[in-house]
């Protein structure tokens, strides 16, 4: 999502005259966008935003930096003065004043911008490119601060989000990945719901693929498990969030669902997908997000999590650290899970997915995959294949941002190998 809003602050910034540069000396604004989720990630970034505001006074440089994102009271509080402005995500309409402001010269600074999604972004991720379909979260997880960062849902009028992709699919973008904080509960102001827009965009006619990210359990619903399947530019490839296999804790992140609950959504995809697919397609990767040592988490409720994740075998998945976010309910509870003991955690889980990941890339082992090739190394190519897995290979011809078919050779825990194309 970050990355995406980073594509509009590019593109607004583009149509006001401001040309990209690599490099930080040159530069007249530096603009950081900031994402909340982990105080190591903030505290680094800080570090960064320190940093250049010291080396302009010490040169005398006239550069501005201006900071967005998510940014909790606490921290704006603390980097305000290190910087020339702060502006919301939503308030990105507002950049020519914002720039007028702190000295530079707009020639259209009155310019109103009804949304910030509405901003034509300037893409940069290649054969990829990623359209949020929604904004903000009504979910409230306790540790988390996008509610109060981001606001409340608002879901993109789907006319608008079709005609993003068409122009992308035209303009040669191979795969597409819808975006929100919880695209499950996608609702337009005309009643489109997330099932009804993956048809829509799934029936915009063209050679891509569809991905989506992310989901919560609680909205997955019958209805989403077999448009989901049905549609079959979605590649069969789903990350579901779990953050815990206990059913206690979940209840402390205020996480609406059981570790049951869960495992029942797992089957229920699975059974849709052999319904609905045949061969590779009808195998599902699926990935998840967890977190570890939230607070009062005993090890008898981290073995539940730990037991759960070797019953589904998740193809990948994302392990983080709980971090304390001010703002958050959570924030009152006592960090009472030592460093230590979360890294423990955080690698015994590992260990885990990566038996589970392992296990599911073999099964391709032999098998002629489709792959969209991403960039090319020293002596190989780098791509994805449909299950969303990191696939190898070596040619002599140049394939970047192409559909391929490449037979695998080799699994690892972390992606597969191809033969010589
Ligand atoms: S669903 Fe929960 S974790 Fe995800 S953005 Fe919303 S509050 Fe945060």
């Amino acid at each position: 999502m970050n990355k995406s809003d980073s594509e509009r602050i590019s593109g607004m910034l583009d149509g006001l005259g401001f040309k990209n540069t690599s490099n930080l000396n040159n530069a007249d604004l530096v603009v950081f966008n900031l994402c909340s989720v982990r105080q190591s990630a903030i505290d680094r970034a800080f570090a960064k935003i320190q940093n250049l505001k010291r080396k302009t006074q010490n040169n005398n440089s006239k550069t501005k930096i201006l900071l967005t994102g998510c940014i909790v009271d606490k921290d704006r509080k603390k980097i305000k003065d290190f910087c020339d402005g702060i502006f919301k995500i939503d308030e990105m309409g507002e950049l020519p004043s914002i720039l007028e402001k702190i000295g530079f010269k707009i020639p259209n600074k009155n310019t109103k911008i009804e949304h910030y999604l509405k901003i034509r972004p300037e893409y940069e991720s290649g054969p990829i490119a990623y359209i949020p379909i929604m904004t903000g979260c009504n979910n409230f997880c306790s540790y988390c601060v996008v509610p109060y960062t981001r606001g409340k849902e608002i879901s993109r009028p789907e006319k608008d989000i079709i005609c993003e992709v068409k122009n992308l699919v035209k303009n040669g973008v191979k795969e597409i990945w819808l975006l929100g904080q919880n695209v499950n509960s996608y609702k337009s102001k005309s009643g489109t719901n997330f099932p009804k827009l993956l048809e829509m965009v799934n029936n915009i006619s063209g050679d891509f693929w569809i991905r989506f990210t992310s989901s919560h359990p609680k909205d997955l619903t019958n209805e989403m498990t077999e448009m989901f399947a049905k549609c079959k530019k979605i590649t069969p490839y789903f990350n579901l969030p779990i953050q815990s296999g206990d059913n206690e804790i979940l209840k402390a992140m205020n996480r609406p669902y059981s570790s049951e609950n869960y495992k029942k959504l797992i089957k229920k995809v699975r059974v849709s997908f052999k319904k609905h697919r045949k061969g590779q397609e009808s195998i599902i990767a699926l990935s998840t997000d967890v977190i570890v040592g939230f607070p009062n988490e005993t090890v008898k409720q981290f073995n539940n999590t730990k037991k759960i994740f070797k019953e589904i075998g998740f193809s990948a998945g994302y392990v983080s650290l709980y971090s304390p976010r001010s703002q958050s309910a959570a924030f009152i509870l006592k960090d009472n899970i030592s460093p230590s003991e979360k890294r423990k955690r955080e690698k015994e889980l590992i260990k885990i997915i990566e038996k589970g990941a392992l296990r599911f890339n073999e099964k391709f082992v032999g098998e002629k995959v489709n792959v969209l090739v991403l960039e090319k190394g020293k002596n190989f190519f780098l791509g994805k294949t449909r299950h969303h897995q990191t696939i190898k290979f070596q040619s002599d011809k140049n394939l970047a941002n192409k559909f391929i078919k490449i037979k695998v050779i080799k699994a690892t825990p972390y992606g597969v190998e191809g033969e010589k194309y």
